[in-house]
């Protein structure tokens, strides 16, 4: 776990969903094999070929953006795809019933953050998938305040979500802290922002956030 530009009064905390509030490489794998492969058809390649292009995009975009990674829907959304698309892929995409079970400890740890802090999400998959991934996770009521993909129709790294949360939750962004896995995606942005930031390693670093902060 990393800290960003805490030495501050927080007020609210914002966190990234994949790869933060589970840790499953099973179901990160899979969202991926199946989007490449929806996106493989479209294009008309084979998901090799498709897996190629990705990392190709991937090098272009670091090299025009100071060396950040950009995010999925970046590299598909520069291909000439809409975000209608990429977000009726991600629908099809994601499954979290067949990879995520009840996770009391972490429903423990978000409720008695949420006594301290008002809680946020922001992902970059739609808000149909975050709220089943909540009901798999049995953090249902948890948050505050949720934004997916479909809620500002763009994705991190862009400001838009951030600014929508910060909104949400009433919380102006020198009070927020967002938490993630990714930090070209989910830190380098709010930090911009005058927000504070935390890596995360995973669901693991998030049971020990009540102690860290
Ligand atoms: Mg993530």
């Amino acid at each position: 776990m990393k800290f960003y530009a805490l030495d501050r009064t927080i007020k609210a905390l914002i966190f990234d969903m994949d790869k933060t509030l589970y840790t499953s490489a099973e179901y990160v794998g899979s969202q991926a094999e199946k989007l490449n492969a929806i996106v493989a058809e479209q294009r008309g390649l084979t998901p090799a070929e498709i897996e190629k292009e990705i990392e190709e995009a991937r090098k272009n975009w670091a090299d025009s953006h100071g060396g950040s990674r950009p995010s999925f829907s970046n590299i598909i959304l520069s291909w000439g795809f809409t975000m209608e698309e990429n977000v009726r892929w991600r629908e099809e995409a994601c499954v979290p019933e067949d990879y995520l079970k009840k996770d009391p400890k972490l429903r423990e740890t978000l409720l008695a953050l949420r006594s301290l802090y008002k809680l946020g999400v922001i992902t970059n998959n739609p808000v149909s998938i975050a709220k089943r991934t909540f009901a798999c996770l049995g953090i249902e009521n948890c948050f505050d305040a949720l934004a997916g993909l479909d809620t500002c129709m763009i994705a991190k790294p862009h400001e838009e979500p951030f600014k929508k949360i910060s909104g949400a939750l009433g919380v102006s962004p020198e009070y927020c802290v967002s938490i993630g896995d990714r930090y070209d995606i989910d830190l380098a942005v709010p930090l911009k922002m005058g927000m504070g930031g935390i890596l995360v390693n995973g669901v693991e670093d998030v049971y020990s956030l009540k102690g860290a902060l």
